[in-house]
Formats: structure tokens, C-alpha cells, sequence
């Protein structure tokens, strides 16, 4: 709280009283703390892989004569590194623009939702595969919603990386889309770890991660999830999460319906 304080004279130079200006500068401050946490936080991000590429190219330096199988290995080691870099970079230009959008009204057009999630899935597919991880989609042919197509499929291409990402080999994601009376609903639901219920309301912030190391092995930037909210908010949407530990998370998303 900011006080001001300043006494009042009439024009006989008599005091008349105080006056007291209260400025609650509360929201302020958590704005201010808010953009120097993030600056923080992308800087720290990006200097973990720059430090392992430095090191890297210093090995490589001083080891001239090293054999191609050893370079190729530290290449290996170096493009990780750089892809990792580029997908932060990529994710946040991704919340950058949607930070922009906000509130200037654009229009949507309709979309058959099923066709947007076959999508989702589709660029989930390789991960997938790998992992033998069985994704099932229910959802009505003719549901149509009013979106940004690319901005929508994008929300779910996210949550069903997750799903993927932090299920257990020989599981199953599945993907249930319907139509109610008041509202358009999506769920993605996972049988993986789970996230227990003291992390629940942070996974939307930016950066959040219940476990840093795992989340970094398996190539997430901490972004993904603030990217999803921000899509659903900007479609006047939900988004919810329910979790089990050890018997899985349910993303479910509200959007209304236009029809
Ligand atoms: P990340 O890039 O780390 O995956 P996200 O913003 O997408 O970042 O998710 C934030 C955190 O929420 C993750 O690091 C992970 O700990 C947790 N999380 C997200 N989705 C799931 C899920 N389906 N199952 C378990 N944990 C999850």
C-alpha cells in the first residue's frame, strides 16, 4: 500500500485537515514480480542447454584426433540440445502471440472437431508408437465447434503429448468429444502417474513442472500447459483437471456451443 499524506490550508492559513491518498499497488507489484519470474525463468532455461553446447564444443576443441564414433556422439549430444532451444523459443512466441490476440475478436470459423482431433493425434503418432501407447477417439462425426482451427488443434496436440509423454509403455490415452445441452466438452484422459493434488492448481502456470528432471528427459519446456489455457480462455473456454497419483489425469475443456 502506497500513503500520501499532505496537510489542507484555507486561505487564512488555517489548517482545514489531511488529506490521505490510500494507492493499493498490490496488483502492480505481482505484475512486476510476475515479469521478472518469467525473465528469470527463460533465461535460466536457455542457459542450462547454452552451458552443456559450450562445454561440448570445448571437448570437441581440445580433443582434435577424437574418433568419428565420439563426435558423433557429442553431435548428437550438441543437436538435442539445439532442438531443445528452439522448441522453448518456439513456445514462447507461441504464448507471445496469444498474449497479442487476446480480445481483438477474431472470428472463428466451424469446424468438424473430429477432423481437428484425428489431427491432434496424428502429430502425436510417432511418440505413440514408440511407447505402444493405444489412443481411442470418441467423438460424433458432425460435432462442429466454432474455433481457430490451428490455434485448437494445437490445445489438444498438447494435452495429448502429455498424456503420452507421462503414461507408461502399453497403456491407453483416450479422447471423448460430445455435444450437451449447455456446452461443447472435450476430456483426455490418461491411465499414467497421475499428479497429486498440492500441484494441481500450478500445472497452468508457466514454467510449473511437478518434476523438473523428468519433464526436461522427456523434452518438455514447462510451457505446454499455459499455452492450453490461454487458447481455451481465448475461445471464452474452460479448462479443468482431474488426478489420481498412480491412476491417472483427466484434462477436460468446456467450449460453448454455438450452435
Ligand atoms: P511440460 O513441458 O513439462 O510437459 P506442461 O506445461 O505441458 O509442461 O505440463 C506441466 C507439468 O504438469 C509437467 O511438467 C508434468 O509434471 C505435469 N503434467 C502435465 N500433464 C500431465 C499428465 N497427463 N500426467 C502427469 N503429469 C502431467
Amino acid at each position: 500500500l502506497n500513503i500520501h499524506s499532505s496537510a489542507l490550508w484555507d486561505s487564512q492559513d488555517h489548517r482545514m485537515g489531511t488529506l490521505i491518498i490510500f494507492h493499493d499497488i498490490t496488483r502492480i507489484r505481482r505484475l512486476e514480480k510476475m515479469h521478472k519470474d518469467f525473465a528469470a525463468n527463460v533465461s535460466h532455461e536457455l542457459k542450462t542447454p547454452l552451458t552443456t553446447l559450450k562445454g561440448f564444443i570445448e571437448t570437441l576443441q581440445e580433443m582434435p584426433d577424437s574418433s568419428s564414433e565420439d563426435r558423433s556422439g557429442f553431435l548428437k549430444i550438441l543437436e538435442k540440445n539445439v532442438n531443445r532451444m528452439i522448441e522453448l523459443i518456439n513456445d514462447l512466441l507461441s504464448l507471445s502471440r496469444l498474449e497479442r490476440l487476446e480480445g481483438t475478436g477474431v472470428r472463428f470459423a466451424d469446424n468438424q472437431l473430429f477432423i481437428l482431433i484425428q489431427g491432434a493425434v496424428a502429430a502425436c503418432g510417432p511418440l505413440a508408437e514408440k511407447k505402444q501407447i493405444q489412443i481411442q477417439i470418441t467423438c460424433p462425426q458432425d460435432l462442429t465447434v466454432r474455433v481457430d482451427p490451428v490455434l485448437m488443434e494445437q490445445a489438444i496436440v498438447n494435452l495429448v503429448e502429455n498424456a503420452v509423454k507421462y503414461s507408461l509403455k502399453n497403456s491407453q490415452v483416450d479422447i471423448c468429444a460430445r455435444s450437451t445441452s449447455k456446452d461443447i466438452q472435450i476430456d483426455v484422459r490418461d491411465a499414467g502417474p497421475g499428479i497429486a493434488k498440492e500441484h494441481l492448481p500450478k500445472i497452468f502456470n508457466r514454467f510449473y513442472r511437478v518434476d523438473k528432471g523428468r519433464s526436461r528427459q522427456e523434452g518438455g519446456t514447462g510451457l505446454g500447459l499455459a499455452i492450453v489455457k490461454h487458447i481455451i480462455q481465448y475461445h471464452n473456454g474452460q479448462i479443468t483437471v482431474s488426478s489420481v497419483k498412480g491412476k491417472g489425469t483427466v484434462f477436460h475443456i468446456r467450449l460453448p456451443s454455438h450452435a
